[in-house]
């Protein structure tokens, strides 16, 4: 038996709690009846008693206690009267005291005292127990004996009796519905639970189109959503891996074949001329500076998919940056005749980056913008829009078609394939800025015309205290 199933574990700890009410609840009950029954009984014997001491005390008729007598046994009321030397002188039916006796001398004392007596008294057949009530008959400070009246418990132990048992069949009854209730109810916790448990099995072992149906709209059915949003990322990554191994394997090996192809070329001094040879080595050295950037910017990707890419955040002015990386880049732009107009606002508060992948996204950026622009100008501007620092470099290029503008920021994707070939990409600039600049909490977009030109936006948000204290640096 696994006591680590669930329908035990639960079903244990309802019946016990379940025990720890019903116990004590019974055991109130019980003895709220018995304690209403005794002081009852009690109210009614010391009533009696009383009241048959009074009419004793009111009347000197020496008959009295033999019409007292008489009455008890028509109202079925045992009593037993003592005169003033304690000795039994009626006794209506109480098995056990003989009329004639006497009670104890204590009882003398403390009846001749005026107190009256309150006692059990065992008869002597089937130890039958009664309650008993004496009141002293005082009449004009004279002390003439004392009524005793007696009452038998049996049918208070009986009714008693019954509620015990009443009160033990239905906690016996209630017992084995919670057993059930709470069977059924574990069931259909543990039900779900243990269909989950072999689903996520199934996904681990690599069955990805496994999906639950979830049961309800509770913890549990949320916990089987999250298991089917798990199964779905992971189909999702396990595409995207497979799609990424097999686009490196290519994007490798293109290059690789042309420098194998004219390397074979220059050794067979297959060439006609100085001039093609040149041409040759040409390509070879593109192809093969293009490898080592491709190379490079992989194993970025890498380290920023494991999480491992460090930042150096700080307080940094991120329009000297931004003139860093158009220095940097403004001699290609001027190779092509490309204009470079700059338009950064004065006074922008700071922003919290790492200024040196700030660089390396600007680069990117305006390399791309010089790579497809043949003619125009490159525009960068910065500026401040409600708490918001704003970086668009803007071309005049050929543009990007509107239906793969949302896909240019995924690894390998180019807009023609031939487009890199003839432009020397590789297609990871655009992942790479993108997860450079998420990860230092800013936004990047891309809108263009094909044919017009493209513009890419950075957002950097200026949260009130960023603000507060970049303007105090600023
Ligand atoms: P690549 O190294 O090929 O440029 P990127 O990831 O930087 O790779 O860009 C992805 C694709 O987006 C490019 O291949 C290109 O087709 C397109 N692209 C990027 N920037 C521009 C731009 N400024 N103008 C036109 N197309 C662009």
């Amino acid at each position: 038996m696994n006591w680590n199933r669930i329908v035990i574990k639960l079903g244990g700890a309802i019946i016990l709690l379940f025990l720890m009410v019903l116990f004590p609840l019974g055991f109130v009950i019980e003895r709220a009846f018995s304690q209403f029954y005794y002081q009852e009984l009690q109210t009614e014997i010391e009533e009696q008693s009383s009241h048959f001491a009074k009419m004793m005390e009111a009347s000197d008729n020496p008959q009295i206690p033999y019409m007292l007598e008489i009455m008890g046994e028509f109202s079925k009321t045992a009593l037993y009267i003592v005169n003033a030397h304690g000795k039994i002188i009626v006794n209506s039916g109480i098995p056990g005291l003989k009329v004639g006796s006497s009670i104890s001398n204590d009882e003398l004392h403390t009846l001749s005292q005026g107190e009256s007596i309150d006692k059990e008294y065992i008869g002597s057949v089937n130890n039958q127990r009664f309650r008993v009530f004496g009141t002293p008959i005082i009449s004009q400070k004279q002390f003439y004996g004392g009524v005793f009246v007696v009452s038998s418990v049996k049918a208070i132990d009986k009714s008693l009796g019954k509620i015990r048992s009443t009160l033990w069949l239905s906690g016996i009854g209630a017992f084995f519905l919670a057993v059930a209730f709470t069977y059924l109810l574990s069931k259909k916790l543990s039900g779900p639970l243990i269909q989950m448990e072999q689903a996520t099995r199934k996904i681990a072992k690599g069955d990805l189109e496994t999906r639950i149906s979830p049961p309800s709209k509770d913890e549990i059915g949320s916990l089987a959503q999250a298991i089917n949003d798990l199964a779905v990322d992971l189909q999702k990554y396990h595409q995207s891996r497979s799609e990424f191994f097999s686009n490196i394997s290519h994007e490798l090996r293109t290059p690789m074949t042309s420098i194998e192809g004219y390397a074979k070329v220059l050794k067979e001094k297959l060439y006609e001329s100085e001039g093609e040879k040149e041409h040759y080595l040409n390509i070879i050295h593109e192809e093969a500076t293009r490898l080592t950037k491709m190379i490079g910017e992989l194993f970025d990707l890498a380290k920023m998919g494991e999480g491992k890419i460090g930042f150096h955040f700080e307080w940094i002015d991120l329009s000297e940056v931004l003139d860093s990386a158009i220095q940097k880049t403004k001699w290609r732009a001027q190779k092509k005749k490309l204009a470079i107009e700059k338009n950064i606002e004065s006074d922008l508060p700071f922003v919290y980056c790492d200024g040196d992948r700030m660089v390396q996204v600007f680069i990117n950026l305006l390399d791309n913008a010089i790579r497809y622009t043949e003619q125009g100008q490159i525009s960068i501007r910065m500026w401040k829009e409600k708490g918001i620092i704003k970086i668009s470099i803007e071309d005049t290029g050929i543009g990007i078609p509107n239906k793969e503008l949302s896909f240019i920021f995924e690894r390998f994707y180019r807009v023609e394939k031939s487009r890199s070939r003839e432009f020397g990409g590789t297609g990871l600039g655009l992942a790479i800025v993108k997860n450079l600049v998420e990860q230092q909490e800013g936004t990047i977009q891309a809108f263009s015309d094909e044919g017009k030109g493209t513009r890419f936006e950075i957002m950097f948000p200026i949260s009130h205290e960023m603000k507060k204290e970049g303007e105090k640096k600023g």
